[in-house]
């Protein structure tokens, strides 16, 4: 299963010029105050992976860019990317951009159309469907339908816990 590395932003909502998120684990937690950017931070992921504006708590897309909240957006555009990383740690950076009301998507640097950025993001279990919340194609099924064991082993996986479970058995022994 692969994850998401990394996000590199630009003048996108609560982040003024070029930041970097990340690096991530394969399991996140984000904690802050309130208006700290927790939820621009999602905002910022569902962005990258192709939202429609009116899931992404502003009217406008240009409303994403910083200041544009206060009326004084810093420039007139704002960028988003998005390193995920595969089972073989083959990175592939998908990046959208805000150009007045319109959006441009990249793969890699190379300019793409919307169809294929979405196409590209299908291949990796990406489908965008519900607000701010990223569908994984037929995960949230297969999830539901596991057997209890089989979830036990996921979520084991998710955080990594397994990684400790000879440890664990080894001291619960002593
Ligand atoms: P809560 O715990 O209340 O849910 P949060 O951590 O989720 O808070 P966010 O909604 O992510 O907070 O962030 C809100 C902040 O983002 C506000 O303080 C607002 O000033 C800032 N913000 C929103 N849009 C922009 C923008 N375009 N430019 C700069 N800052 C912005
Ligand atoms: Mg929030």
């Amino acid at each position: 299963m692969g994850y998401l590395k990394q996000i590199d932003i630009e003048n996108f909502k609560s982040w003024r010029g070029k930041q970097v998120i990340g690096p991530f684990l394969r399991f996140n937690c984000v904690i802050g105050t309130n208006g700290s950017g927790k939820s621009n931070l999602m905002d910022a992921v569902s962005f990258a992976v192709g939202e429609r504006v009116a899931s992404l708590r502003v009217k406008r897309l240009r409303d994403l860019i910083h200041g544009a909240h206060i009326g004084q957006p810093v420039q007139d555009t704002s960028r988003v990317s998005m390193r995920y990383c595969d089972d073989d740690d083959q990175e592939t950076v998908f990046c959208r951009s805000i150009l007045g009301d319109n959006s441009e998507y990249r793969i890699n640097g190379i300019h793409v159309t919307l169809a294929k950025y979405m196409e590209e993001l299908e291949k990796i279990g990406i489908v965008t469907k519900a607000r701010n919340c990223l569908v994984y194609q037929g995960a949230v099924e297969s999830i539901a339908l596991n057997d209890p064991k089989e979830r036990t082993k996921m979520l084991e996986c998710i955080c990594q816990s397994k990684e400790y479970a000879v440890e664990y058995e080894v001291k619960k022994k002593a």
